[in-house]
């Protein structure tokens, strides 16, 4: 048997054997005989870094192989690294039998304690490698979740827990364009506390962010899953409803108005009243021209003397309710 048929060997199936091994360096290949004749090798008597006995030689011409004899048969396969002593003051190999169709395989090294703490320290630096591996997937992950949380927090409200007006903005475009493209219903609700200055100046700024903070969950609470309430800015709330005409918009703010007189602040004895102003996405008009008309309705709304809902007809003139 010759090189090319170690080559053939290697390239059958044997775990964690392939003929890229023939060209590591200081890897020793020998296929033997039930015997330990060398059938093939890629070494040879005179390669100091794979001196492995001529083809045809037996293993122990070079190594001491007595111990292996008679437990040849279990260590094939053995977990287990063997030890063959060389003869003759020289270097003995250490490695692995297994055994395959073609005959028995051995694949070691060099029992050289020089190269052995070579590997060694290859060994500590690759479990190094691997625990500084380890430690930078762990602050990746770490890095992500801490940009994850610094975006969260860049479009929350932090007094209401609501998206702000940056979250929502990409919500708007995305339903006008639904809306433009598929013709479907999408409304603004835009609403403002009433006369909540007076609630600074006689309640205090406390009091204040207390009922900023209860009507933000409130809103929550009367609308559908698919809505969105975001703090437009002060005491101002925007609430996008999709699929939602301007009747369900009217329906949706009457709901929000009567929890609204319903809602009790601590430490303030004052009923809490809004003012709405609604527009339905139109396909044609970009989303600033919508809120812009949600806007020209809420301000109808307080124009009309506040605690009302205002819809704004594209057609007509504001239209109150
Ligand atoms: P209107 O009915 O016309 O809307 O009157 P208003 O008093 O509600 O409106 P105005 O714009 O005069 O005052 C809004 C007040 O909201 C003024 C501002 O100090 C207060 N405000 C804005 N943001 C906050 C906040 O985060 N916390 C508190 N406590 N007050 C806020
Ligand atoms: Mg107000
Ligand atoms: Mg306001």
């Amino acid at each position: 048997m010759k090189l090319d048929e170690l080559v053939a060997v290697l390239d059958a199936p044997i775990p964690g054997v392939s003929r890229a091994l023939l060209d590591l360096p200081h890897l020793v290949c020998v296929l033997l005989d039930r015997n330990l004749c060398v059938l093939a090798a890629n070494g040879s008597p005179d390669d100091p870094a794979r001196p492995v006995p001529a083809r045809g030689r037996w293993l122990s011409d070079m190594y001491s192989t007595s111990h292996i004899h008679p437990v040849l048969a279990q260590l094939a396969e053995s977990p287990q690294a063997v030890t063959l002593p060389g003869r003759d003051g020289a270097h003995g190999l250490v490695g692995h039998f297994f055994s395959t169709p073609q005959g028995i395989l051995f694949l070691g090294e060099l029992d050289d304690p020089v190269k052995q703490s070579v590997l060694a320290d290859i060994s500590r630096l690759n479990d190094e490698l691997i625990r500084l591996n380890r430690r930078y997937r762990q602050s990746r992950d770490e890095l992500a979740l801490a940009n994850r949380r610094v975006t969260e927090l860049s479009l929350t409200d932090p007094l209401t827990g609501l998206k702000n007006r940056r979250a929502i903005e990409p919500l708007l475009r995305r339903e006008a364009a639904l809306v433009s493209r598929h013709g479907m219903d999408c409304s603004l609700i835009m609403m403002d506390l009433d006369h909540f200055k007076r609630i600074n100046d006689d309640f205090g700024h406390q009091t204040g962010d207390d009922v900023l903070t209860a009507v933000g969950k409130m809103i929550r609470e009367q609308m559908r899953v698919e809505d969105t309430c975001c703090r437009w800015g002060g005491e101002e709330f925007m609430m996008l409803l999709p699929h939602a005409a301007v009747t369900q918009a009217k329906a949706c703010a009457r709901r929000i108005q009567a929890a609204l007189s319903d809602l009790h602040i601590r430490a303030m004895n004052r009923a809490l009243t809004a003012s709405f102003g609604i527009s339905q996405l139109l396909g044609e008009e970009d989303i600033e021209a919508a809120v812009r008309r949600s806007d020209q309705a809420l301000y109808a709304a307080k124009h009309a003397g506040r605690n009302r809902v205002w819809i704004h007809m594209p057609d007509k003139t504001n239209g109150g309710a």
